[in-house]
């Protein structure tokens, strides 16, 4: 089943917060940006890609899977944003994960604090506009992988679990060029309720 439902047209995705509610991780300013401006100009961008393209009937991974140039760009997009927004909350203190997801990532990486180190090299070392995912192959097992530009690991035929977003558009009104730090920082907004339910899928 797919993230996103539509009809021949692509709508934003629906958050359960607010503008302001993952401030200081991610302020109001950079969610009016990224949200309201670099997202819905994918969405806008994609539905006018899918008129006349053969994929109008597709699901947004198929086309993701299926396509190349502009429209593979704008899919990658609007399903890698989908995926990023909707695994956020509200700050909280000692944030982690909790069930299967938990004794998966600890049977996987060792700790939650290995796996956290290991996600933040992954997303540091990313030269230039990228993604570092956790994902489950088709066994389930968890893997870490870096996506270029708009790359998304269904692609590769994982089904992807929890994101971070490297463009420098994520983060430089907020960390200016300090990518470590903002990453560092993203922990604690992360849903883990929703990485659960995307893992249990
Ligand atoms: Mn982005």
């Amino acid at each position: 089943m797919s993230i996103i439902q539509h009809d021949g047209k692509f709508l934003m995705p629906q958050l359960a917060y607010g503008a302001n509610d993952l401030s200081p991780v991610i302020s109001g300013e950079t969610f009016e940006y990224h949200y309201g401006k670099h997202l819905q100009a994918y969405v806008n961008n994609l539905n006018a890609a899918l008129h006349g393209s053969g994929f109008e009937n597709s699901t947004l991974e198929d086309i993701v899977r299926q396509s190349s140039g502009g429209i593979f760009n704008n899919a990658g997009q609007v399903l890698n944003h989908t995926l990023y927004f909707q695994q956020f909350k509200a700050p909280k203190e000692d944030n982690a994960p909790m069930g299967k997801i938990a004794a998966a990532i600890d049977s996987t990486f060792g700790s939650f604090d290995k796996f956290k180190a290991e996600f933040e090299a992954k997303g540091v070392s990313l030269f230039g506009s990228g993604w570092v995912w956790l994902s489950a192959d088709a066994n389930g097992k968890l893997v870490i992988t870096q996506e270029v530009n708009a790359g998304n690991p269904v692609t590769a035929n994982l089904r992807p679990l929890l994101t971070f977003d490297v463009w420098e558009h994520a983060y430089y009104i907020d960390y200016r060029n300090a990518r470590a730090g903002h990453l560092k920082a993203l922990w604690s907004i992360i849903d883990w309720k929703v990485i659960e339910e995307r893992f249990n899928s």
